[in-house]
């Protein structure tokens, strides 16, 4: 049979495939399985209901895929791979929590860490001749700023050196990171993957066998492996991706365009729009242009926090991804100061985009 289609894939990988067996993998609360057989204790050996995720992942994006309990726990298991004294170099916009966890390791002693400007391609090109893990985020959180991946992950390397893309914001159906030459490609499955708030998870996607083991080693070592529920809400997640994020971005393009030319709106930031910074390697490296939206709103952080408390549809929330609308002013997280103070960003979900207008020119105050 010729290959599948991203949505195909999604909806039928993953599946148990023995005459009579469940059409889903059921969720198995297991820790110990009695001797003898192919698993012995999940930690170590793994579960039907994880593999099916990572088997899910793993063909999206042309690679072997490795879950674990958060996203967070799989950047962790990517720092975990580097030697004493690495040197990191992280973009100046990028999860916070990535953020946190590379400056803890340079108080610990255990590397050093530098930052450039996710579209200093140039500067990241440079960077890659001596540096130990490159990390990118593409689209970056919360300015949404496109890196050049093609030409970062086509410059010449130190050896032995990581190329590790958060792939959170695009999902496997606009961007795979493996394609475009790096190393690795990290989701946290907590947003779009599991799409629907209700759980934490993440995913690892590489196809360098070595680094496949060692990362697979960190995570039975470190116990970072996902909860069983967890799993299986992932994979249900996954089944109606396609649909989700081709409903979500599509209304995230009509409203990128509709609060572009909102009077109450200074900015918009979204790589769909032409006026975007880095629209141009967002429309040849993205096939989508995903459903995140930030924009700086007239009146400074005391308006957005006003917006934020009068949007009814829209959900006033930190996290991101999901069926609902969901919309929080960053600067007002701790460790985001540096933000532009009235910069609200929005996570487009599948509600229609005429009652997501409706509920922002309320907010707006505008009847
Ligand atoms: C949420 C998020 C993470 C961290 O994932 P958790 O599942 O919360 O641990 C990392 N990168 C990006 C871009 C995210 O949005």
């Amino acid at each position: 049979m010729k290959r599948l289609s991203p949505e195909s894939w999604l909806v039928t990988a993953g599946r148990p495939e023995e005459p009579g067996a469940s059409l889903n993998i059921p969720i198995i609360p297991a820790s110990n399985f009695a001797l003898d057989g192919d698993r012995i204790y999940s930690r170590e050996s793994g579960t039907a209901g994880w593999e099916s995720l990572e088997e899910i992942m793993g063909g999206l994006e042309g690679g072997d895929a490795i879950a674990f309990s958060s996203g967070l726990a799989a950047v962790t298991a990517v720092f975990d791979q580097l030697a004493p004294n690495a040197r990191v170099v992280l973009p100046d916009d990028c999860y916070h929590g990535v953020s946190e966890l590379a400056r803890m390791g340079v108080e610990k002693g255990r590397w050093e860490l530098s930052r450039l400007a996710v579209d200093d391609t140039a500067g990241w090109v440079a960077a890659a001749r001596d540096s130990d893990l490159l990390w990118l985020e593409s689209p970056s959180n919360p300015l949404l700023t496109v890196a050049d991946l093609a030409t970062i992950c086509a410059a010449p390397r130190k050896d032995g050196s990581l190329l590790a893309v958060d792939n959170t914001f695009a999902t496997p159906l606009n961007q795979r990171p493996l394609e475009l030459g790096a190393d690795i490609s990290m989701h946290s499955a907590t947003k779009f993957i599991g799409g629907h708030s209700d759980l934490l998870g993440g995913v690892l996607i590489t196809n360098r066998s070595g680094l496949l083991a060692g990362i697979r080693k960190s995570r039975t070592v470190g116990g970072a492996t996902p909860g069983t529920l967890e799993a299986f809400l992932a994979v249900r997640g996954l089944r109606t991706l396609a649909i989700r994020l081709e409903k979500a971005q599509e209304t995230a393009g009509r409203l990128a365009l509709w609060l572009d030319a909102h009077p109450l709106v200074e900015h918009v930031r979204y790589p769909g729009l032409v006026s975007h910074p880095t629209h141009l390697i967002a429309a040849s490296q993205l096939d989508g242009f995903g459903a995140m939206i930030s924009f700086d709103v007239a009146g400074g952080a005391d308006a957005a926090d006003a917006i934020c408390r009068n949007v009814k549809l829209i959900r006033h929330a930190t996290s991101l991804g999901s069926v609902e609308s969901t919309m929080e002013r960053r600067a007002a997280v701790p460790g985001q100061e540096h933000l532009p103070a009235s910069l609200l960003r929005l996570s487009v979900g599948i509600e229609s985009f005429g009652d997501l207008c409706a509920d922002l020119q309320q907010a707006f105050g505008i009847n």
